[in-house]
């Protein structure tokens, strides 16, 4: 059988020694074509496939009735990545509807697209698509414009925050980011979670530090939490609710905030940073939650009970606890 194949078609070449895998061209109308043949373990072309292109798949129309007899035809995987010529036509007109300068990135097989998309408070967005069978890349980029829309209100909220305070974390945050930690002072800082759909309203608050710095905030949140205005964003509010002013780029350096755990020395210990604070007024060092942890439990002064561990501070001397289980706001 192999014999028959390679004399009609000496580019084809057997990829094994069972000779039932060949690739390699055909000649169709003067044109040559890839393709890939799998015989049947039992010999014959009998249920042998064919692999092709699209160009040699559509050549082979009205022959049906003689391939299928004996193969049967199948576009090999990387053949089928190649689209119809329709495809790119469609591609080309639908981005002249929606505007060419909207265009950021196309894949070299032009399939994954990367379009501008900008809000109404001129924050520039991606929207990364593919072209779809029933709605076009026009109806694909309005329909995202308009859930940018929706969320514009909670992005105005948080870009407030952003370029107003210090932001301890997320590092970098990405506008997926609901959570912010606010820097207050040293070693105290506020956590909040927006709500994307009620930004503002009261978010969730979580007051980080040590206990003679937050106590009074604490209060201050629970005792002034009427006056919390809808019509005025978090940030104001918050300075309202809190009576503080928070410290800015415009008038601190970061670096008096983001302090470093003061057993390891670095800031960031996997996902986290120090929140565990000496409250002695003087001390205020803060440690890392498994450092601070670590260290008292190697301590033989240190006593365990349940889930805290009672110590003193690497630092000050002064009595320091830690809870065994994960920091829970
Ligand atoms: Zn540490
Ligand atoms: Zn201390």
């Amino acid at each position: 059988m192999d014999s028959v194949l390679l004399r009609d078609n000496p580019l084809l070449v057997p990829l094994n020694r069972d000779k039932t895998l060949y690739d390699g061209f055909i000649t169709v109308q003067d044109r040559d074509f890839r393709l890939r043949v799998l015989l049947p373990a039992a010999g014959g072309l009998k249920g042998a496939r064919l692999h092709c292109c699209w160009q040699l798949k559509h050549l082979l129309q009205g022959y049906e009735h003689v391939v299928k007899q004996e193969v049967c035809l199948k576009s090999c995987p990387e053949c089928r990545s190649i689209p119809p010529p329709q495809y790119y036509s469609r591609l080309i007109s639908e981005m002249e509807t929606l505007g060419w300068s909207r265009l950021l990135f196309i894949d070299t097989e032009f399939r994954t697209l990367r379009l501008k998309a900008e809000d109404s408070s001129g924050r520039q967005h991606v929207l990364t698509v593919k072209l779809k069978p029933k709605s076009t890349l026009d109806q694909l980029h309005r329909q995202f414009l308009l859930i940018l829309e929706s969320l514009s209100e909670f992005w105005d909220v948080l870009d407030q925050i952003d370029s107003n305070t210090w932001i301890l974390e997320p590092e970098k945050p990405s506008r997926s980011d609901t959570m912010r930690r606010i820097a207050i002072g040293t070693n105290v800082s506020i956590k909040v979670e927006v709500d994307p759909k009620h930004p503002r309203m009261l978010p969730e608050c979580c007051l980080l530090g040590a206990e003679h710095a937050v106590t009074p905030l604490r209060n201050k949140l629970n005792a002034n939490m009427h006056l919390w205005n809808l019509d005025s964003g978090v940030l104001h509010n918050l300075r309202d609710v809190l009576e503080i002013e928070f410290p800015s780029p415009a008038t601190h350096e970061k670096s008096s905030f983001s302090t470093e755990c003061g057993i390891c020395y670095s800031y960031r210990l996997e996902s986290a940073v120090p929140d565990q604070v000496c409250n002695e007024p003087r001390c205020g060092q803060p440690f890392h939650q498994a450092c601070l942890y670590e260290w008292l439990r190697a301590l033989p002064s240190s006593r365990q009970s349940f889930y805290m561990v009672f110590g003193e501070c690497p630092y000050c001397s002064k009595p320091i606890t830690v809870k065994m289980a994960p920091q829970q706001c």
